[in-house]
């Protein structure tokens, strides 16, 4: 199967039109590459289904934090979601709008606060009470009023992954309702802080919209209650988490989840802030990568490729499928015994792809498509492996957005330190 703007044309794997043999020859492998027309169409997609709705689009830059992706997103006016000081620095880098930066995390370090509240961002998604008064001690302290979100945690079960899971009581992430009901007057009254929304995010990988739904109406029902008390907020964020095809998942539409949110929404006049990570990006990236070896041993066949659980983590994380796919279409009726898509690093968990029935062999390329998402982020040096290079496409053009790691580079920030050494 292929996904996304990923096809074969006239026989020969393209994104968008391009042919990816030429790319992986060019550049080498294993390589990412990145459609960004199909990431523009869904984030003009998205935003369209969400219509007349105030709303703000607030890219999850964890999903993939390239700085061009993030510098044309801000193009098209998305916001961000971030959840380190690093994220924040990357969105400045790449001219995002801090007024359209949510800050999320539940481990906010002084130096993050304090570089979020100088950068002047739209707004702090706070997760802990703790964190609210640090953030209220130091926006006072430098004279500033920080816009606060409580991130409330609605306790339903998104029905994903357990480790994608974030919304259910036994998880380190955000407030019980009752809890950011009795510190939103506190907060309102406090010097450093206003309070402009409310935020929840349960999960990821999302594939049926009622979790979704039944969060926002408890979350609606606190909201309806601060309101006739007098206070009143001016967002609601409903964070991320919507799913992609993979395999063979059926996640809801864009149009039929901004159709769920505005149903439950009913009229309200709050700005709607989403926080799609995934959705965006996930299947309008792949990862090319060449065939190392073929071996067979005790019956079983091995494709050993040349990228590996350091530039995908995925599978080996989660237990993730990826459609893995040849850069040239296989004849109709050519099918190979079912392969385990392996990499080169010291791990038995190093898998790419399980009983996968490719007919190629040694120097052939593949794809894994999917890979756009949570991809190069979780991209680590394990094994002393340079982290791979970066290619989006736009318009036709193939831009390198980030050179193959160089060996210099990861020993730069090393020293030998050794007595009486220099
Ligand atoms: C990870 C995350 C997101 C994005 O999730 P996706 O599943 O990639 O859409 C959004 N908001 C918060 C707070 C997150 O932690």
């Amino acid at each position: 199967m292929t996904l996304g703007s990923f096809a074969y044309e006239g026989g020969i794997l393209c994104a968008g039109g391009v042919p990816l043999a030429p790319l992986a020859e060019r550049y080498g492998t294993p390589l990412y590459v990145y459609d960004f027309d199909a990431i523009a169409a869904r984030y003009e997609a998205f935003s369209r289904a969400l219509g007349d709705q105030p709303h703000r689009i607030c890219y999850a830059v964890k999903a993939n934090s390239n700085l061009a992706l993030l510098a044309r997103l801000a193009r098209l006016g998305s916001g961000f979601d971030i959840v380190s000081g690093g994220e924040l620095a990357r969105v400045l880098a790449a001219g995002g709008d801090p007024a359209k930066i949510v800050f999320s995390g539940v481990g906010k370090s002084t130096a993050e606060l304090k570089a979020a509240l100088d950068a002047n961002i739209g707004c702090f998604n706070v997760e802990s009470e703790p964190e609210l008064w640090r953030l209220a001690a130091l926006a006072e302290a430098a004279g500033v009023e920080a816009p606060v979100s409580l991130r409330v945690n609605p306790d339903v079960d998104p029905k994903t992954h357990p480790y994608i899971s974030t919304g259910l009581k036994d998880n380190k992430f955000g407030l019980a309702v009752d809890q950011a009901a009795a510190l939103y007057p506190r907060l309102a009254a406090h010097p450093g802080l206003r309070p402009v929304g409310i935020d929840f995010h349960i999960g990821s990988q999302l594939t049926t919209l009622e979790p979704f739904i039944d969060a926002l109406r408890r979350v609606l029902a606190l909201v309806d209650q601060l309101e006739a008390d007098g206070l009143t907020l001016s967002h609601i964020d409903v964070g991320g988490g919507l799913g992609v095809r993979y395999d063979d998942e059926a996640p809801p539409s864009a149009a039929a989840y901004a159709a769920g949110l505005k149903g439950a929404l009913q009229g309200r006049p709050q700005t709607l802030v989403l926080e799609p990570g995934r959705w965006l990006v996930a299947e309008s990236g792949a990862l090319l990568t060449t065939v190392e070896y073929e071996k067979h041993h005790e019956g079983k066949r091995f494709l050993i490729v040349d990228a590996a659980m350091t530039e995908l983590l995925r599978p080996a994380l989660y237990d993730a499928w990826h459609p893995i796919v040849p850069l040239t279409e296989p004849a109709a009726d050519a099918e190979g015994t079912p392969a385990d898509v392996v990499g080169p690093v010291c791990e038995s968990s190093d898998v790419l792809g399980r009983d996968r029935p490719l007919a190629v062999g040694e120097g052939d390329g593949l794809a894994i498509l999917g890979a756009g998402a949570y991809g190069f982020g979780m991209a680590s040096n394990y094994n002393t492996r340079n982290r791979p290079a970066e290619v989006l496409l736009e318009a036709g053009q193939a831009h390198l957005v980030r050179r193959r790691e160089r060996y210099e580079d990861q020993f730069a920030l090393e020293s030998l330190a050794l007595p009486g050494g220099e």
